[in-house]
């Protein structure tokens, strides 16, 4: 008898293990899911019914064993509906396995109040380790009741009383406590895992928000095209490319022509407005196969890079640009050399040697603008 039992607790315990692995994402509680409730329900009620298959056979009509265990674990976890799944199906697997008798009605209409009772006292506002215990104390109370009943032999049901208390009481304590363990330490994976994903889910934004503030410190923010910052890194590049493929790269500054007095005749506001239309027309002329750059160089004075473009291609594209301008039709009742408002600009273009510096093209576009600027301005000159 002393052998069965210990079997009968080692197995209610690794099973246990084993449930703990399966339901890992599916924690048994009083507030989790009717689904959740009934998977546990159901294999607690295996659990009861491969038990019942191990028992200790007392007589021909009476089996001993641990079962009520697993209905007072399924109320404590999860309250009445695991509990009285779990106490149906070892009531059906009595029936079954044993056969009707009256031993088997009584013992089922035991695990039927054990099932009964302890998820009433589930419901009860106590700690869960003392209402667990009770639980344990009242089905060990209502099956004394029913081995009495169906045990004649006074030595052997004392014998019996005796050994099925000691391992309900142990075995019970360790199940529950193995079962609040497993129980944490899933939830603490559980914890981490989420942790993680939401470590990851930040990490994104934050590279993100990162990308989008880099796009931003590159963008002008009056016209929306690329800022002085950007027109130093993407000349710098064009230029060693040009500079190590032995390929011409042109530069076009341009500049508006006599801005202030359109300021000060149409006022600030009106001013950034026409910068805007400007930039956005002159942005609309750039195919972004060309891999031209528009950027604003600073005020009222803006640059094109035209990596692998010629003295010709630069020359035409400033073309280009002088007659969008044109056709803006922007009126400038006070600029000197038309009714609207124009550009000046200036055209640089080489092959980089290999001394070179993107300055000596910065220079020699500054300086074709200049003379487009002497020569009496709306006007490209090339250098
Ligand atoms: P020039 O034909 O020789 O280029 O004469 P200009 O008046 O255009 O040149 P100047 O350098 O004397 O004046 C540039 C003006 O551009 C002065 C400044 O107020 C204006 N400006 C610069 N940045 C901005 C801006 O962001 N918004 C507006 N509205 N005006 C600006
Ligand atoms: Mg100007
Ligand atoms: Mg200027």
């Amino acid at each position: 008898m002393f052998k069965d039992f210990v079997s009968n607790t080692a197995m209610l315990v690794s099973s246990f293990y084993v449930m703990g692995q399966l339901f890992k994402n599916r924690p048994l509680l009083a507030t989790s899911p009717l689904s959740t409730k009934l998977y546990w329900g159901i294999s607690y009620g295996i659990l009861g019914n491969i038990l019942m298959i191990f028992s200790i056979k007392i007589s021909t009509t009476t089996i001993a064993d641990l079962r009520h265990l697993v209905i007072v674990l399924a109320a404590a976890f999860g309250g009445f509906i695991p509990a009285m799944v779990a106490s149906a199906l070892i009531v059906i697997g009595r029936f079954l396995h044993f056969g009707y008798s009256d031993a088997a009605l009584f013992a089922s209409i035991g695990m039927l109040f054990i099932g009964i009772i302890s998820s009433g006292i589930a419901r009860l506002n106590y700690n869960l380790t003392i209402k667990a215990f009770f639980m344990n104390l009242i089905g060990l109370f209502i099956l004394t009741i029913v081995f009495t009943i169906n045990i004649e032999d006074p030595i052997v049901l004392k014998k019996l009383l005796i050994m099925h208390y000691i391992f309900s009481l142990t075995g019970g304590f360790i199940a529950y406590h193995f079962s609040v363990f497993i129980a944490h330490s899933n939830e603490n994976q559980r914890k981490l895992k989420n942790s993680l994903i939401e470590l990851k889910e930040t990490q994104h934004k934050l590279e993100k928000s990162n990308e989008r503030l880099n796009q931003l410190s590159y963008v002008d923010g009056l016209t929306g095209v690329g800022n002085r910052r950007y027109f130093d890194t993407k000349l710098e590049k064009a230029w060693l490319h040009a500079q190590s493929n032995q390929v011409p790269i042109s530069l076009l500054m341009f500049d508006i022509d006599f801005f202030k007095k359109y300021n000060d005749t149409y006022g600030h506001l009106t001013g950034d407005y026409c910068l805007q239309t400007i930039a956005q027309a002159i942005k609309n002329l750039v195919t972004e196969d060309s891999g031209y750059t528009l950027c604003r160089y600073g005020g009222e004075e803006f640059s094109l890079i035209m990596p692998a473009a010629n003295q010709e291609n630069a020359e035409q594209f400033a073309a280009q640009i002088k007659k969008t301008v044109k056709e803006l039709n922007i009126p400038h009742i006070n600029s000197e050399i038309a009714e609207t408002v124009t550009l000046s600009i200036g055209s640089a273009s080489f092959i980089p040697g290999p001394a070179a510096k993107p300055e000596d093209l910065i220079r020699l576009a500054d300086e074709a603008l200049y003379t487009s600027k002497t020569k009496g301005r709306n006007t490209i000159s090339v250098l």
